[in-house]
């Protein structure tokens, strides 16, 4: 398979199969099959996973679910729909209860037909999609090579998605430097973040469609609050960061007269980031076992 430059990381969902294709599924990973030994891993973490392998078909429960799990896998992703549930609602199509296909909630790279699915067609899927997540990788590369395309404009609701995924990708390396994987904005569902745009706005940096920074403001009284500021990891050391910051101060109206932001302790690039922006810092306080804040503050001139 010369298709695969790393092992491709593949989470499982049953999202309401009679099982058949789920035990084909594990039946690759039995010595028979054995994925393992084209590198394929099994992985339970979403945040791990380069695929998402769905069984079964959508039903009410488990539509949420796919969802959930869909936008917590880092960008590039694909989605594999397996067997005929997956595909359509397969036999389960007229149920009360059942939506359809996995396409119901959320895009699907690669259809793998049967029921069940043969395990030979599920690795056969794997592999196509691991052909897709290469083209998808060299995009985002490309995308990144056409930094002076990035476009500035507030988020709308439609964006929030997406902009939570980009937040538990651009976390990763903030839960390496706080040696603390249960940061509260890695672990942020899309019902909170969704819940945030009634006291925040959003703004973000987009290429060709594609979101690659955010940032989000709010204001009291005479303050403009400033708060997570990501930008992809492919994206970073281009300035995209300080132009969002410095978008989001000229959003602010102008009784705001002063800007306050904050950082952990030991994020050493954006407190480096924030002075060069002539913030300074004000107070640190106890925010997790791990993280202290650093509150910075800058007056409007
Ligand atoms: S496609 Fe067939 S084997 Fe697979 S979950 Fe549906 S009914 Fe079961």
């Amino acid at each position: 398979m010369p298709a695969f430059a790393k092992s491709p990381w593949v989470i499982h969902y049953d999202a309401s199969s009679c099982n058949g294709c789920d035990i084909e599924t594990l039946a690759c990973l039995t010595p028979l099959y054995d994925a393992e030994r084209l590198g394929v891993v099994n992985t339970g973490n979403p945040k791990h996973a380069d695929i998402f392998l769905v069984t079964g078909a959508v039903n009410a429960q488990s539509g949420d679910v796919i969802r959930n799990i869909y936008h917590q896998l880092p960008e590039p992703k694909v989605v594999v729909a397996v067997g005929a549930c997956a595909a359509s609602g397969g036999i389960f199509r007229e149920c009360y209860n059942i939506h359809g296909g996995v396409d119901t909630v959320v895009p699907v790279d690669v259809y793998v037909g049967g029921c069940a699915a043969r395990p030979e067609a599920i690795i056969d899927g794997i592999v196509r999609a691991v052909q897709i997540l290469e083209v998808k990788h060299k995009a985002t590369q490309a995308a990144a090579r056409g930094i002076d395309k990035l476009v500035y404009e507030p988020a709308l609701a439609g964006d929030i998605p997406e902009i939570l995924a980009l937040q538990k990708v651009t976390y990763r390396s903030e839960a390496e430097i706080y040696g603390d994987d249960s940061l509260p904005a890695m672990q942020q569902t899309l019902a909170e973040i969704e819940a945030d745009l009634a006291q925040w706005t959003f703004l973000k940096a987009s290429i060709n469609g594609k979101i690659v920074g955010s940032i989000r403001g709010r204001i009291e009284g005479a303050t403009g609050y400033i708060r997570r500021c990501i930008v992809h990891p492919y994206f970073r050391g281009r300035g995209i960061a300080r132009r969002l910051i410095t978008e989001m101060e000229r959003s602010f109206p102008p009784q705001v007269v002063r800007f306050e932001t904050l950082t952990g302790h030991k994020s050493r690039r954006n407190l480096a980031m924030c002075e060069k922006l002539g913030y300074r810092v004000f107070k640190t306080e106890e925010y997790l076992p791990t993280v202290q804040w650093v509150h910075l503050q800058k007056e409007r001139k």
